[in-house]
C-alpha cells in the first residue's frame, strides 16, 4: 500500500476533525472511491450501492463520460456567477431541460445548488405570480433541509420543537399513503376519505383564493417510496385547476429516471406549473433546479433567487454529460427493465417470508416493508437486523421510516452485481426467519 493511501486511513482512523466530517449514521466506514454502483472504502473493502446516494447518481459513481466533461470544463473555466451573465453549459442545458419538462408550452429554469434551495424557490415564484400566501403540503413528505423546504416537509415534533417557529403560511394535509387503507374499505372510498380531509382546510379555515400552490412529490422517497394513488392526485389537480392554485411537483428524488420515466409525474398523466429537481440531475454535483411556466417563472424579479455558485459552468457540464448518459445508455428502459426483475425478486421474497409486508416498485425505486407477522406493523428492530447483514454481506442498503428498505441502486447497475446483491438480501433474509441475527 503506497504512503497516500495509509495518510488517508490515518486520517480516516485517527482525525477527530475527519471523523466528526464522516460522522456516521449508518454504517463505520469511510468511502474512498466508487465505479458505477461498487463503493470502495478507504481499508479496500467493495460493496453494491443498493443507495446510489440517496439517488442523486442514478448514471453510477464516476460514470466516464460525466467525469470527463468535469475534468475538461474545469480546465476552461470553473466558474463565473450565472448572475452576471450565461455560460456556454447551462446556456445548452436549458433548451434541453426545457424540452424534457412534462409542460407544454414555453417554461423557464431557475438554478439552485440543492434540492431545498429548490424547492424554497417554488415558494417564492408561487407566491410572486399568483399573489397569494399560502402553501399546501403533504404529512409524510420529505422536501429539504433548509427553512422554507423544512416547513414543507413533515417535521418530527421535536425538530420542530428544536428549530421552530417555521415558515408561516404552509398548511399541511394527510398523505393518502395507501397502507393506511382501512381493512374493508374501497379503493374509491379511500381516496374520497383522504380527497375530504384535503377539502377540509378550505372549508373552515384556508381561504381557497389565498392559496398559492399545492406541492407533492408524486411518489413520496422518504416517506417510504409510496405513490400517491392516481385517482387522488386526478382530484387535487382537478381542484387546483378550478382554483387558481398552482400545482407544482418535486422531482428531487424520483426525476432523472428512477422510476422507468424522466419524471415521476409522467406516471399519472399530469402536466405540472413547477418541478423541483436536483440529485441526480448532475450526477450529485450540486445543481438543483426549478423548472416552471414561463409566465409564473417570470413574476419573481431578479435577485430574488440568485446563489453565486448556482448553474456554474462545472455543474452543469456535468449535468448535459447526465443526460447524455441517460439518453445513449438507454437508462430509462434499463431502470423499468431491471425494477421489473427486482420487483420477481422481491415479490418471490415475500412468498418465502412473512416478515415481508409489501414491496413497492416502481423502475428501480423501490421500498420493502418489513413488518411483525403477528401484527402486520412495521418491524424497525427486525429491518435494522436485515439492513446491517446485507452491509456485512457486502451490500449498502438503508431504511426509510425505519422499517422500509430502501432500494434505489445506481441505474448503471449491471444484472450480475443485480444478482450479486439479490443474493445477500436473500441469505439475510433467511438469516432473520431462521432467528439467527
Ligand atoms: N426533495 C426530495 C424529494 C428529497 O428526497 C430531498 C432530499 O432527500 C430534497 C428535496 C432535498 O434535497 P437536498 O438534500 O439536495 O437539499
Amino acid at each position: 500500500m503506497g504512503s497516500m493511501e495509509n495518510n488517508h486511513k490515518i486520517l480516516a482512523k485517527e482525525s477527530e476533525a475527519f471523523a466528526t466530517a464522516a460522522r456516521v449514521k449508518y454504517y463505520d466506514i469511510v468511502i474512498d472511491s466508487g465505479r458505477g454502483a461498487i463503493l470502495t472504502d478507504v481499508d479496500g473493502n467493495q460493496y453494491i450501492d443498493l443507495l446510489a446516494s440517496a439517488s442523486s447518481t442514478n448514471t453510477g459513481h464516476c460514470h466516464p463520460k460525466v467525469v470527463k466533461a468535469i475534468q475538461d470544463q474545469a480546465a476552461k473555466i470553473i466558474q463565473y456567477t450565472p448572475a452576471y451573465f450565461a455560460n456556454s453549459q447551462a446556456a445548452r442545458l436549458v433548451p434541453r431541460l426545457a424540452e424534457l419538462a412534462p409542460m407544454s408550452g414555453p417554461v423557464e429554469v431557475a438554478w439552485g445548488n440543492s434540492g431545498s434551495d429548490a424547492n424554497d424557490a417554488i415558494i417564492k415564484f408561487a407566491r410572486a405570480s399568483t399573489g397569494r400566501q399560502y402553501i399546501v403540503s403533504f404529512t409524510g413528505a420529505y422536501h429539504g433541509s433548509t427553512y422554507g423546504s423544512m416547513t414543507l416537509s413533515s417535521v418530527s415534533l421535536n425538530m420542530a420543537r428544536k428549530m421552530g417557529p417555521l415558515l408561516p403560511g404552509v398548511v399541511k394535509v394527510p398523505f393518502p399513503d395507501p397502507w393506511d387503507k382501512l381493512p374493508d374499505e374501497s379503493e374509491e372510498q379511500f381516496v374520497d376519505r383522504y380527497f375530504k380531509m384535503f377539502k377540509l382546510p378550505f372549508e373552515t379555515y384556508l381561504p381557497v383564493d389565498e392559496v398559492a400552490a399545492i406541492l407533492i412529490e408524486p411518489i413520496q422517497g422518504d416517506g417510504g417510496i409510496v405513490k400517491t394513488p392516481p385517482e387522488f392526485m386526478k382530484k387535487i389537480y382537478q381542484f387546483a385547476k378550478e382554483n387558481g392554485i398552482l400545482f407544482a411537483v418535486d422531482e428531487v428524488n424520483q426525476g432523472m429516471g428512477r422510476t422507468g420515466k424522466w419524471w415521476s409525474i409522467q406516471h399519472f398523466g399530469i402536466e405540472p406549473d413547477l418541478m423541483s429537481v436536483g440529485k441526480s440531475l448532475a450526477s450529485g454535483m450540486p445543481l438543483s433546479a426549478v423548472i416552471g411556466r414561463k409566465e409564473i417563472m417570470e413574476s419573481l424579479g431578479a435577485p430574488a433567487n440568485v446563489y453565486t455558485t448556482a448553474g456554474n459552468p462545472v455543474t452543469t457540464a456535468a449535468a448535459n454529460a447526465t443526460l447524455d448518459v441517460i439518453q445513449e445508455e438507454h437508462l430509462l428502459e434499463r431502470s423499468a427493465k431491471l425494477g421489473e426483475k427486482a420487483k420477481q425478486f422481491f415479490e418471490g421474497e415475500q412468498k418465502k417470508y412473512d416478515f415481508i409486508g409489501d414491496v413497492r416498485m416502481y423502475g428501480l425505486d423501490g421500498g420493502i416493508n418489513i413488518v411483525n407477522p403477528q401484527t402486520g406493523k412495521g418491524d424497525t428492530a427486525a429491518t435494522t437486523r436485515i439492513m446491517y447483514r446485507v452491509f456485512e454481506l457486502g451490500a449498502i442498503i438503508i431504511s426509510l421510516r425505519g422499517n422500509i428498505l430502501r432500494f434505489q441502486p445506481p441505474l448503471v447497475i449491471t444484472e450480475e452485481e443485480l444478482d450479486r446483491a439479490f443474493g445477500m438480501l436473500d441469505q439475510a433474509f433467511a438469516e432473520e426467519a431462521a432467528g439467527k441475527l
